[in-house]
């Protein structure tokens, strides 16, 4: 089974820390920060196996050095971009890569529009079959998790793949190192800065014509994957995403629920694709009222689903963020 838990970084970062369950080699993604890594790595007798890396901004990879200065052997996988350094593994779409230590694949897939060269990491879910869920999906207890991810070195909040008990939607379990049984099937993408948690990334050397893609091209994954982005940046988003949809239950269900999240510190992420469906106006172009606010925005009728998107983003850039 693959552990998933995240390690908390600068503000708002999260590195996720992947291992397989009895095996001590780890791989994390996207880490901006060497110093919580290593702390967290010591806590718990981890090894550093791989590194995976999304894209080129510094909270992503500004870790890296120093993690291979203490363990050199680990593999570095990242975009072909020469603004990445030490990159021992230059992947692209259509590759699959398998870290050690980790008894899961990935597939890489492109995502480009935060950046030029953008990619995402999908983890598949080798060992399905057989392995009875430990944890109860179910058991979500908002305040059981009590502590701040600041103060996290023992998994406070860790998903798991590879499980076959299961039901639906389910995240993390929110108890202490209680790992949650996800769906069987359910595939875990890790996303960096391209899709948020109820919203998404900024344009910066990418266009919005590519993110507009990439989110199409993620919404099109199967709606019980989990969504591993690397900031904690929902309830902000939840803010933009009922300006577009005053008037949806399920997002102001889901923000007294993150709401209450946050209230006892508790990450929000992952997410599942379902709930982005239902509530991330990024994900929802073609919802008619969604439509609607965008043309409200931009003075004009919107023919294409990227002109929404482009609409939606260059609203919330210039009046919400
Ligand atoms: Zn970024």
């Amino acid at each position: 089974m693959l552990n998933i838990s995240p390690i908390p970084a600068f503000d708002d970062n999260y590195i996720w820390l992947l291992r397989q369950e009895g095996r001590d080699l780890a791989t994390v993604v996207d880490p901006g920060d060497e110093e919580p890594v290593i702390a967290r790595l010591a806590a718990e007798g981890l090894t550093l196996g791989a590194i995976l890396l999304t894209h080129h901004h510094g909270d992503h990879i500004g870790g890296v050095a120093d993690l291979l200065a203490r363990w050199p052997q680990a593999r570095v996988y990242g975009p072909r971009d020469r603004r990445i350094r030490l990159v021992t593994d230059s992947v692209g779409e259509g590759d699959r890569i398998a870290p050690p230590g980790l008894a899961t694949s990935f597939q890489v897939l492109a995502v480009h529009g935060h950046t030029a060269t953008h990619i995402a990491y999908l983890a598949d879910h080798p060992d399905a079959a057989g392995d009875v869920a430990a944890g109860n999906a179910a058991n979500r207890s908002p305040a059981a998790g009590g502590r701040p991810p600041s103060a996290g070195t023992g998994g406070e909040i860790s998903g798991a793949i590879g499980a076959s008990a299961a039901s639906g939607t389910s995240r993390n379990s929110g108890a202490n190192g209680a790992a949650s049984a996800l769906g069987e099937g359910a595939g875990a993408l890790f996303c960096g800065d391209t899709l948020f948690a109820a919203g998404c990334g900024r344009v910066f050397d990418g266009t919005f014509d590519q993110l507009a893609a990439s989110l199409a091209r993620i919404a099109a994954l199967p709606p019980d994957t989990l969504l591993y982005c690397a900031h904690e940046y929902t309830l902000a988003n939840l803010g933009f995403a009922a300006w577009v949809e005053p008037d949806s239950p399920a997002l102001a269900a889901r923000r007294a629920r993150v709401e209450a999240e946050r209230a006892v510190g508790q990450p929000t992420v992952p997410s599942s694709l379902a709930e982005e469906l239902a509530t991330n106006p990024f994900l929802r172009t073609t919802v008619p009222g969604v439509r609607a606010a965008a043309e409200a925005f931009a003075g004009q009728s919107l023919s294409t689903a990227a002109q929404v998107f482009t609409a939606l983003r260059q609203w919330k850039d210039s009046r919400y963020d």
